[in-house]
């Protein structure tokens, strides 16, 4: 289930758009936070499904399948506030690159711990899917303001690509249609896809408010200490006048400086709460992209064992995508066991 309000965008622009109509059940369950709900009118108590058995046994649910108007509804309020699409790259007229220099690359840059690389057969031309998801991040701290983070995910292999193919990605010129005669479409695993992305997005945001919270640090100290100097005066003044105060005057002076301590805290409690980082979402944009690309099969040899493995060479960047963990699906270094093929975090867990 997915209840982040950032996924769910994607996942429902996604889903519309690109006709992943696999996902409608995860839509259904996903997409009408009570406000929404409120919002299309419809019942407090609400039952949606998109399996028809359940339909079936259920006749006062709301049967959600692609074309109910209030998925259609709910897609149009999507598609009204953000940049969604899908398009494909077209093929480029160059030579596709050799089996062999694609295997002398492969050996180059995937290293396989106790793993030799030999290719299987022949590279085939297929479609790559890849997610372009954009999202505004405004950070609160002292006081506000906004980032633009976007993130490309290989949407088949559920990967983060690397920021530094961003830019190169970003330039290209998509078309509405395929090339005509096209090659096969790779499936899109798109949850696993978009929690990725999620994570990915959530360490990026973490690691900015670690510096913003640095960067900081400074104009904490200063009003702090500003503060402090201030409640101090405050306080000895109050010392003073208690001092030289009548014995019926004191327990008031007493008092007062209680309620200045107290004060005292309360204020440095602010100041310290306004400079914690804290951030809200907007996601605006959600892409599907096709990318002309090889499905390059490999074997993975250790010994006299071989494990069959895909590798992916994206044309546009010539290069791999990168490699996941067929057991857990994390980006790593792969090892070639005795069993299995699989990261070092997966190969030390056994
Ligand atoms: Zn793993």
């Amino acid at each position: 289930m997915i209840a982040d309000p950032c996924l769910r965008f994607w996942l429902h622009a996604v889903q519309r758009d690109g006709a992943l109509y696999e996902f409608a059940d995860e839509v259904a369950r996903t997409l009408l936070p009570p406000p929404l709900q409120a919002e299309l009118q419809l019942p407090e108590f609400l039952s949606v499904t998109a399996d028809p058995d359940a339909a079936e046994e259920e006749p006062e649910a709301v049967f959600l399948v692609p074309g109910h108007p209030v998925l259609e509804r709910v897609a149009a309020r999507v598609l009204a506030h953000g940049d969604v699409g899908h398009a494909y790259l077209p093929w480029s007229a160059s030579p596709l690159p050799q089996p062999a220099s694609l295997l002398e690359r492969a050996r180059a840059t995937l290293d396989v711990e106790h793993g030799r690389i030999d290719l299987a057969a022949d590279p085939v031309c297929v479609y790559r899917p890849l997610l372009l998801l954009g999202v505004l991040v405004t950070y609160t701290l002292d006081d506000h303001f906004q980032e633009r983070e976007e993130l490309w995910v290989d949407a088949h292999a559920a990967a983060v690509l690397d920021v530094s193919v961003s830019s190169r990605l970003r330039g290209l010129q998509f078309s509405a249609a395929p090339t005509a005669g096209s090659h096969r479409e790779q499936a899109v695993r798109l949850e696993r896809a978009l929690h990725a992305a999620h994570d990915t997005l959530l360490a990026r945001i973490a690691q900015r408010s670690t510096a913003l919270a640095r960067q900081s640090r400074g104009v904490l100290r200063d009003e702090l200490t500003r503060s402090e100097t201030y409640y101090d005066a405050a306080l000895a003044t109050l010392a003073r006048r208690r001092a030289g105060a009548a014995p019926e005057r004191q327990a008031l002076l007493d008092r007062q400086a209680e309620a200045t301590q107290a004060e005292r805290a309360r204020r440095r409690h602010e100041i310290e709460t306004k400079f914690n980082v804290s951030y809200t979402l907007q996601p605006y944009r959600a892409h599907l992209l096709r990318v002309p690309a090889l499905s390059v099969p490999v074997t993975i040899r250790r010994g006299e064992r071989c494990y069959p493995f895909e590798l992916c060479w994206l044309l546009p960047l010539s290069g791999f995508t990168p490699v996941v963990c067929p057991s857990c699906g994390a980006q790593a270094k792969l090892v070639a066991e005795r069993e299995r093929v699989a990261c070092a975090a997966c190969a030390s867990k056994r």
